[in-house]
């Protein structure tokens, strides 16, 4: 590479004899150099702020500045120069100079000594200087070349940690899914068993009997249980979904009977205006289905009794949209931000995981699930689908 560089500027034996003869007449000057460049950067916001280290740093720079420049007149610039020479860019990277200054710097060193070494009177002095045009010039193409050689190595450790980041979240959100299913799936048969077996103590209760109630109790919390685990399961285990030209509107309607049957919404009303035309999406209804319910419940448990709940659909060539807005008390944007994390809650019998299955089905299906909510006023939910074929 460097021989390479030196043909590419017409750099010779003789550059070589010229920069050793220098040598006597620079060492003199070298100190004076030194400090111009010093001045400089100091004058300067951005390049003094890369001098974090105090005056010990400052007077370690100065030092091995002194020594670049002597070794720049020895006179032999081979692979062990071009080696040394590296580190200086090298360097530069480490205390983050920004890399303008390293040019700026550089013209400084070269209009100093021009100016000194013109005035030495010397013999062929235009010649001279050219050979210290052409030695400058090679040695800024070598802090370039290393400063690309540090950046990108920079670039690929910050590169890789990201990388690792993502994986290891990735590899414990698997397994702590996994453990949730094997636990739920351990649940769900026991659970079963024990409704059973309740309700068979039950109905052979007497009317009368006082501890009626308590077995009324013990059900609807076996229910609660056995919702739970169902949740978990459709989290843990998301179903890759089977995707193929369906009606919104059809979905909207089978939700909105379930709905009627429903307690969890006693009193709320649901206003769906039907669209003129069939929506088409490309989905799976039974998934679609399950993620309108929840964000039916969210908006029921949200809303005063009595306070309707309004859905509505449309669509242009490329998506289909279906929103739910309520007027129910809303959400803070704290609430707001953590509402799609998985066991997240704020109810007392809420699972927190109606949200993060919509948002797992809704991205199964290459789609969007945003929230709007103002704490207070209401929230609305907007389902983004790819539209489905003609
Ligand atoms: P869960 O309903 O079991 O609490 P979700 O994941 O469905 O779990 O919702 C998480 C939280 O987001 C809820 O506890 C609630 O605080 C908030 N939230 C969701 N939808 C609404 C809504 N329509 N209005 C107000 N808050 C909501
Ligand atoms: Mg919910």
């Amino acid at each position: 590479m460097l021989d390479e560089m030196k043909r590419y500027v017409g750099f010779t034996p003789s550059d070589e004899e010229n920069l050793r003869s220098l040598q006597p007449h620079v060492r003199p000057l070298v100190s004076a150099v030194v400090d111009r460049f010093y001045d400089e950067l100091f004058r300067h916001q951005a390049t003094r702020e890369v001098f974090s280290g105090g005056h010990e740093q400052v007077a370690r720079l100065r030092a091995t500045l002194k020594e670049w420049l002597g070794e720049l007149f020895d006179g032999v610039y081979d692979e062990s120069y071009l080696r040394k020479r590296f580190r200086i860019g090298v360097m530069h990277v480490r205390v983050q100079l920004p890399q303008r200054f390293m040019f700026l710097g550089m013209e400084l060193v070269r209009q100093e000594l021009t100016q000194h070494l013109r005035k030495k009177d010397l013999p062929r002095i235009e010649e001279l200087l050219e050979s210290v045009h052409r030695i400058l010039t090679l040695d800024l193409a070598i802090m370039l070349e290393s400063y690309k050689e540090s950046y990108s190595d920079q670039i690929r450790r910050l590169e890789r940690s990201s990388m690792e980041d993502r994986l290891t979240r990735a590899e414990r959100l698997a397994e702590i899914g996994q453990l949730a299913a094997s636990l739920a799936h351990e649940i769900k048969n026991p659970l079963a068993g024990i409704s059973g077996a309740i309700q068979v103590i039950g109905e052979h209760m007497s009317a009368g009997n006082p501890h009626r109630p308590i077995v009324g109790e013990i059900l609807r919390q076996i229910n609660r249980l056995d919702a739970t685990v169902k949740d978990l399961l459709l989290y843990a285990r998301p179903r890759p979904p089977k995707l193929v030209n369906v009606s919104l509107g059809g979905i909207v309607e089978r939700v909105l009977t379930l709905l009627k049957e429903e307690p969890a919404m006693n009193g709320r009303r649901v206003e769906y205006a039907r669209p003129k035309t069939e929506v088409q999406v490309l989905g799976d209804d039974g998934q679609l289905e399950q993620v309108l319910l929840n964000l039916m419940l969210n908006a029921a448990d949200a809303s005063p009794p009595g306070r309707a709940i309004h859905v509505a659909i449309e669509a242009d060539t490329r998506w289909s949209r279906l929103t739910v807005v309520d007027q129910g008390k809303g959400m803070s944007p704290e609430i707001l931000a953590k509402a799609n994390e998985p066991f997240f809650t704020t109810k007392a019998k809420g699972t927190g995981l109606g949200l993060p299955i919509c948002q797992r089905i809704v991205q199964s299906h290459g789609g969007m699930l945003h929230l709007e909510s103002a704490a207070g006023r209401g929230t609305k939910v907007t389902l983004e689908l790819p539209a489905g074929e003609e």
